[in-house]
């Protein structure tokens, strides 16, 4: 099957061209009719698998469709990074069509509430926000969303372990009841399903490979002491000259102790949530352009954030929620990419590990310790996994020969596609001068954006001329 199947405006099957999407991915094929259907639809599938262009994709083909310039489509997201992220994705897809959105989220500097006001008086078709910022306008007055047609909620799960579920329905009841609600969640427990029935009417449902992780992904395990840990990671980012790896901790304190210590010896940078959003976002774009290497992070960057290209990753501590893994892991090999994931794993954390490996269906591999290191704890003893091997567990298909330290994990599904630049960083204007913009593909200017040279030179324009995220 490939993009044609869908019949999409010419000016969006143009868009898809530019990017160089050619086949859809397994959830696009499955999510797409039923939204263009108009359907409420509840879909379960994880960050990697194009999630995004599955709800983004038939919406934007209804909104050019009929031709409506009114605010139509509330997307809602957990976090501000992951805001951003879908609305870039949204520019990138509607570059031909004349649709603008704007992301909304808290946490800035005050600077841009003229800036958002004036972007909503003169219209978008498309909110993209997370909810406590939506909550603060709509009691406010300053967003209307009555002629609403579309409410999608991305990354549910995430959401409701946030504890925004009281905020979500809260944001409903500012919305026409006569409207599409489209539901997509990395994981399906029985809270989003009970939740759901209280959005969604008489939804379709996809379901995809759920807690697998993506394909391409070589895996591995150390059994380590905590006093280990540090020297461990000082060894793993000696081995190689990487050009992106992230290394997710437990917690917030745990990430700036660990960067106290990287910091001797390696570029690094700590991302929590204690930093300043603008320090938030110049640290992210250090990273995607690779002038900063190393990330060190809780999990706030394990959902969403589409960095192409992460070659390592690291969870020096094991995910409590099994779910984590796989949204950590997912932050490499992704778009059909290779990356290696590299998890430690102390005495108390191997139940932990357990359950993660039941969630994947495959064991993991479990790496020897570097020469001179002194003996980690054993698996032997742990609940369920006897032996260090790779064997798949029951669900997973048969493991390929281990590569080096690493074996490739299972995957139940092959996603049709091929690696290609990140859509978003394809479709932004490019300034040579500015490191912030990685050279390449210079694109066409939006038909209602502003021709007038000084807009050009702005790394990202839209009908409102240059645009900020609107932040408070
Ligand atoms: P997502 O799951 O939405 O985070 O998407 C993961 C990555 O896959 C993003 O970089 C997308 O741009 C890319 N992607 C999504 N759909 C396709 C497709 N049909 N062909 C190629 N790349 C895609």
């Amino acid at each position: 099957m490939n993009f044609d199947s869908f019949k999409f405006e010419a000016s969006l099957q143009e868009g898809l061209d530019a990017m160089g999407f050619d086949k859809p991915t397994p959830v696009q094929e499955k999510a797409i009719p039923i939204i263009l259907e108009g359907k409420d639809i509840i879909a379960c599938a994880q960050t990697g698998t194009g999630k995004t262009a599955a709800f983004i994709l038939p919406v934007l083909n209804k909104i050019a469709k009929s031709g409506g310039n009114t605010l139509n489509t509330l997307v809602l997201a957990p976090t501000r990074e992951l805001a951003i992220q879908i609305d870039q994705q949204i520019q990138g897809f509607a570059y031909f069509l004349g649709i603008s959105s704007i992301p909304i989220y808290g946490g800035g500097d005050g600077l841009v509430w003229e800036q958002q006001k004036r972007a909503l008086e003169e219209g978008a078709e498309i909110v993209v926000a997370t909810p406590g910022r939506l909550i603060a306008l709509l009691a406010g007055g300053k967003i209307k969303l009555d002629s609403l047609q579309h409410l999608i909620l991305d990354e549910a799960d995430r959401m409701l372990d946030m504890g925004f579920s009281d905020d979500l329905l809260t944001i409903v009841n500012y919305l026409p009841k006569d409207r599409q609600t489209i539901l997509f969640s990395a994981t399906m427990p029985p809270k989003i399903r009970s939740f759901s029935k209280k959005l969604l009417k008489d939804p379709e449902e996809v379901t995809l490979s759920v807690g697998k992780t993506a394909e391409g992904v070589t895996q591995g395990a150390y059994l380590v002491h905590d006093p280990q840990k540090e020297d461990l990671v000082r060894h793993i980012l000696r081995q190689k000259e990487y050009e992106a790896v992230i290394i997710f901790a437990s917690t917030k304190d745990k990430v700036k102790s660990l960067y106290k210590v990287l910091k001797k010896d390696f570029e690094v940078e700590a991302f929590h949530s204690d930093l300043e959003q603008v320090e938030r976002e110049q640290i992210m774009s250090r990273f995607k352009n690779r002038s900063l290497k190393i990330l060190i992070g809780t999990d706030i960057i394990s959902r969403g954030i589409d960095v192409v290209g992460i070659e390592l990753v690291i969870n020096f501590d094991t995910p409590n929620d099994p779910e984590d893994y796989v949204h950590r892991v997912g932050r490499t090999a992704r778009a059909d990419s290779k990356g290696e994931a590299i998890t430690f794993v102390n005495d108390k954390d191997r139940y932990k590990f357990n359950r993660i490996e039941a969630l994947i269906g495959m064991e993991v591999e479990k790496l020897a310790l570097p020469d001179g290191y002194p003996q980690g704890p054993s698996y032997s003893n742990s609940s369920s996994n006897k032996k260090q091997s790779t064997t798949p567990k029951k669900g997973g298909k048969s493991n390929e020969k281990p590569k080096g330290n690493f074996v490739k994990s299972t995957h139940s599904e092959k996603p049709a596609r091929k690696p290609r630049q990140n859509p978003q960083e394809a479709l932004v204007v490019r300034d040579p001068e500015n490191p912030d913009t990685p050279s390449g593909f210079k694109p066409r200017q939006n038909p209602k954006v502003d021709k007038s040279p000084e807009f050009q030179e702005q790394p990202k324009t839209s009908k409102f001329g240059s645009r900020k995220n609107v932040i408070d």
